[in-house]
């Protein structure tokens, strides 16, 4: 009895002394919307099949960054109902810019007009969260002058930076697959499936590690993907996946709320909020992005095992 309560009495010591477990917590987005259409389904059933694959995921709140001036392109007409359509599912929406330009090609003045431009589609409409996402990720990190002007227009506006941590490369992906399809070869779509499951965690993983050694805590984390076919077919995988490596699925809402979504980085990499941290934390650039987020890695990924390419054969030694 007594031994009993002895090894009652040390298992909740060893409970109260185990460091606190980790706290992988990683929030969806999607930009782009309303996007090209892809190369498996219609733009309909992409979003049908995005909204179902959300909803069996348990996947409560994503954010879906708007392009309103997709919507007067020929392949982005009527679709405000696609759009209405997340929404009514539990989801957010955000301000991607009106047609998505350079930031560094046009400059801060075209550029705000252009965030404008989107606000004046987007201001009051259900589920919209005042949050900007930079098309490209391009926030001008180089040209300090441009890069300030643009954050004090967004401040002026109450607008929030709405950064990313981690990248699906799913825009990668989904120009790969495009070019394939268009070229009539044919896709390996298990093989396709695993390797954008790959990118999502190892992208996840990476982030939270960074975060762990240079900011040590973990943020929320927020991933990049696209209204593509891609996630319509495959998010529920990467969900999973990400699940069984210790992630929970949070709400955009709480991602944003973050300490890390005040910060304003002095850095010249500013594509990932952790890695921009991390830059002035004293690493590298070079250092703050994973290897799944080279382009030559994912191509050469794609080749070979999604198109079944032999693989590039070594270089030569030196003579
Ligand atoms: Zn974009």
């Amino acid at each position: 009895m007594i031994r009993a309560r002895l090894l009652v009495l040390l298992a909740a010591f060893f409970a109260l002394a185990a460091p606190a477990a980790a706290q992988k917590r990683i929030a969806l987005s999607f930009d782009d919307v309303p996007r090209t259409p892809g190369a498996f389904m219609t733009p309909q059933q992409r979003t049908d099949r995005l909204i179902a694959a959300l909803r069996r995921a348990r996947v409560r709140q994503v954010a879906f960054f708007v392009n309103p001036g997709n919507l007067q392109q020929p392949w982005g007409a009527g679709r405000e109902g696609q759009i209405a359509a997340y929404v009514r599912a539990g989801h957010v929406i955000g301000n991607h810019s009106f047609s998505h330009p350079h930031l560094s090609e046009i400059g801060a003045t075209a550029f705000v007009a252009n965030i404008d431009q989107a606000a004046m589609w987007l201001n009051g409409r259900p589920g919209y969260r005042p949050w900007f996402r930079f098309p490209f990720l391009d926030e001008a990190s180089r040209d300090i002058p441009t890069r300030d002007a643009v954050r004090a227009a967004l401040r002026e506006r109450h607008l929030q930076n709405g950064y990313v941590t981690a990248d699906s490369m799913d825009w990668l992906l989904d120009q790969l697959i495009g070019q394939a399809h268009a070229a009539g070869q044919t896709i390996d779509m298990n093989a396709l499936r695993d390797l954008y499951v790959r990118i999502v965690v190892e992208s996840a993983e990476f982030s939270d590690r960074l975060a762990r050694d240079a900011l040590h805590r973990e943020p929320v984390q927020v991933i990049l993907m696209h209204e593509t076919d891609i996630e319509a077919l495959f998010v529920a995988d990467a969900v999973a996946a990400l699940r069984a490596h210790g992630w929970r699925i949070v709400p955009i809402d709480e991602a944003y709320r973050d300490p890390i979504a005040s910060a304003e980085p002095d850095s010249p990499f500013l594509s990932s909020r952790i890695g921009a941290l991390a830059t002035t934390a004293g690493l590298p650039p070079r250092d703050v992005t994973p290897v799944v987020n080279r382009m030559d890695v994912v191509t050469q990924a794609f080749n070979t095992e999604v198109l079944h390419q032999p693989a590039p054969a070594p270089a030569a030694p030196a003579p």
